[in-house]
């Protein structure tokens, strides 16, 4: 049985996810990600999600 892995930003559970930065994240939240500029806030709250997600990772 395959585990699924869980997307650092909308925590959902999904196998067709990449590997960004070595964090896990969904295809949706993905290209979400592409089409938000560098600009919007939501681009930092992305950003804040990954970067917490990668010192996780770093971590354990
Ligand atoms: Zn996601």
């Amino acid at each position: 049985m395959k585990n699924k892995d869980c997307c650092s930003i909308c925590s959902s559970r999904t196998d067709d996810g990449i590997y960004l930065l070595r964090v896990y994240i969904c295809h949706s939240c993905e290209k979400e990600m592409i089409q938000t500029s560098a600009d919007d806030p939501k681009y930092q709250y992305f950003i804040d999600q990954m970067s917490k997600a990668q010192r996780s990772v770093i971590v354990s």
